[in-house]
């Protein structure tokens, strides 16, 4: 099995795991992945894949930026193979990096459907999350929510919190606006959307569930898996968040785009040499097998059409996703972060 560098790796603070390997006098190959998600959320599915096609798969996981920056000093020398990371705001940094080539298969662009993967094939999706509206039921009338946009409505004022602008999940929403409504209109939502903070940004998705919960603030916005974790959590306190809060599904009526939704994803490196297992692993894991149980495991809903969304995700109920192309995210994220500075998000 091929090593990659621990000096650099520990440099870079990556965790490198000496895995999953089939059986080396059978194997066809390797294959070298470096994750942006944790070892528990992918390693199984990389563990199923080596069995199946007898390939050696080395894994590295690390932060996401992290990982990135990694591939960016690399370059054509990377051992990378692939790479996984979440947010297409995330996957489109990489390709604009340079640092992801395209690759397509017919079995791909059949079961990825073409807005959850990039417009020119430098990646594909593996799972959705949507970032939606969640709510203190006790001191919020459910009939008061609708869409993001009227979170700028002067009624909420007080009422909202929320993370930092330099997150990518707020940047990708505000650059799904951009894209829905305009420039000019998203900057003036973003300004009412401010006024309505009830303090300066903070934390993370799960702090701010937390906080609704406490009735810190009556109001946020987080992604799907962080309050389906809460639900299945082994700390009663963490089940107790999840009962105190409430999910609203944002732009459902009839003519609304729906909710926001993004996805973790998957790329082939610009300096794969096992591009053969590396299309391979992406169809692997575009199965339906993979995708239940990584959607499980995740608490994330599938790509793929026609498979159930994991039992903690079934309370949610069904709801309409925006099918905007998540490329347009990542088109979008410049200007996104310019007009969340100019509103005063910090
Ligand atoms: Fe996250």
């Amino acid at each position: 099995m091929k090593k990659l560098s621990p000096t650099s790796l520990l440099c870079l603070g990556a965790t490198i795991l000496p895995v999953l390997a089939s059986s080396a006098a059978f194997a066809s190959g390797e294959l070298n992945v470096y994750s942006a998600r944790k070892e528990a959320l992918i390693a199984p599915a990389l563990d199923a894949y080596a069995k199946e096609y007898r390939v050696t798969v080395n894994l590295v996981t690390g932060n996401a930026d992290t990982l990135l920056n990694r591939l960016k000093i690399e370059g054509d020398a990377s051992p990378a193979d692939v790479f996984i990371t979440v947010d297409a705001g995330r996957l489109y940094r990489a390709k604009a990096a340079g640092v992801l080539q395209p690759f397509e298969t017919d079995t791909l662009d059949e079961v990825v459907p073409s807005h959850l993967r990039d417009r020119e094939h430098y990646w594909y999706g593996l799972s959705q999350r949507a970032r939606v509206i969640f709510y203190n039921p006790k001191k919020v009338n459910k009939a008061d929510l609708s869409t993001y946009e009227d979170l700028a409505d002067p009624k909420w004022k007080g009422q909202i919190c929320v993370r930092s602008s330099s997150n990518i999940y707020n940047q990708s929403l505000v650059a799904s606006m951009i894209e829905a409504n305009g420039e000019e209109a998203t900057l003036s939502w973003l300004q009412g959307f401010v006024k309505n903070f009830s303090r300066p940004p903070f934390g993370g998705d799960t702090d701010l569930l937390k906080a609704v919960g406490a009735g810190v603030c009556n109001v946020t916005l987080a992604n799907t898996y962080y309050y389906g974790r809460l639900g299945q959590s082994d700390n009663p306190a963490e089940r107790k968040v999840y009962d105190q809060v409430s999910l609203f599904w944002p732009n459902q009526q009839e003519g609304e785009r729906g909710a926001h939704v993004n996805v973790s994803g998957i790329g082939m490196t610009a300096s794969a040499t096992n591009k053969r297992n590396a299309r391979r692993l992406v169809e692997f894991l575009t199965n339906h097998e993979s995708q239940q149980w990584y959607a499980d495991v995740n608490n994330e809903y599938p790509v793929v059409e026609g498979i159930e969304p994991p039992k903690s995700l079934q309370p949610f109920g069904e709801f309409k996703a925006d099918t905007l192309s998540l490329s347009a995210l990542g088109d979008n994220n410049r200007l996104a972060v310019e007009l969340m500075d100019k509103a005063g998000w910090k």
